[in-house]
């Protein structure tokens, strides 16, 4: 079946002296490759750095953005897929809501991204999810299928067995407060019975993360939901004995 993976978004933070400790204690301690993917996704800058810093190959590092262009080119500021590639990034994140919402992605630009990802051989973990005024108008649904819409307009429902999609709640991000895993293991059966339409195989192999205040108190109750297959972690990713607990929970 699906193997569960967690990744840790580590969004804007870190320094070399924290980053060194926090990727020492993960290297040191993460024992259970075989049976969970991990993955961390520093910001740009540090990405060589923490991959010559692991030194445990269960551990892989992802990006969490991406330039929609697929090459190089006078685009100041932007970062290609072949550039993460050469620096050996397994993934990388697209359509945070934060890149959404602060920096004004749209759904056809991910949707673009997501599309160079794919052909350059990266995994893109795909973020959707409602806002709170939303979800209150009963609208979760459908803003879930608009996002995904757009993604599979341009690369096809098979795609999606090479996606991660990770279900982010806006009102769940970094608020401390979670879906129940009933809400979440709701809009996950959604995810994946849209996808099923399209391809039973992309569907039953597709990896869907559940992220919003993940925390290791939390995290076995979201991981045990069938349609919950690991988590995407912000806060807690950054503390070590708290992300291992929750990729020992999935
Ligand atoms: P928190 O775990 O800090 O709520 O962040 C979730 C998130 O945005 C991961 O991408």
């Amino acid at each position: 079946m699906r193997k569960p993976f967690v990744a840790g978004n580590w969004k804007m933070h870190g320094s070399k002296a924290m980053i060194a400790s926090l990727i020492n204690d993960l290297s040191r301690a993460w024992q259970q490759g075989d049976k969970v993917d991990v993955a961390v996704c520093p910001p740009f800058v540090y990405i060589d750095y923490v991959q010559r810093t692991l030194n445990n190959p269960a551990i892989k590092v992802g990006a969490q953005n991406m330039a929609a262009e697929p090459e190089y080119g006078a685009f100041t500021g932007e970062v290609s897929a072949p550039m993460l590639k050469e620096f050996d990034c397994r993934y990388v994140i697209l359509g945070h809501s934060e890149r959404r919402s602060l920096f004004g992605e749209d759904d056809d630009l991910i949707a673009r991204k997501v599309e160079v990802a794919l052909n350059a051989r990266l995994t893109p973990i795909l973020c959707v999810g409602e806002t709170l005024e939303e979800r209150d108008a009963g609208i979760t649904e459908q803003v879930i299928e608009r996002q995904l819409q757009a993604v599979i307009d341009r690369v096809g429902g098979d795609a999606f067995a090479d996606i991660v999609v990770a279900y982010e709640p806006v009102w769940a991000i970094g608020t401390g407060k979670t879906a129940s895993p009933e809400q979440a293991q709701a809009v996950h059966a959604f995810i994946r019975d849209k996808i099923r339409l399209l391809s039973a195989e992309a569907a039953d192999d597709m990896i869907i993360q559940y992220g919003g205040s993940v925390k290791p108190g939390n995290a076995m109750e979201l991981f045990s939901q069938p349609d919950i297959d690991g988590g995407l972690i912000g806060g807690a990713s950054l503390v070590a004995d708290d992300f291992l607990a929750i990729c020992n929970a999935a």
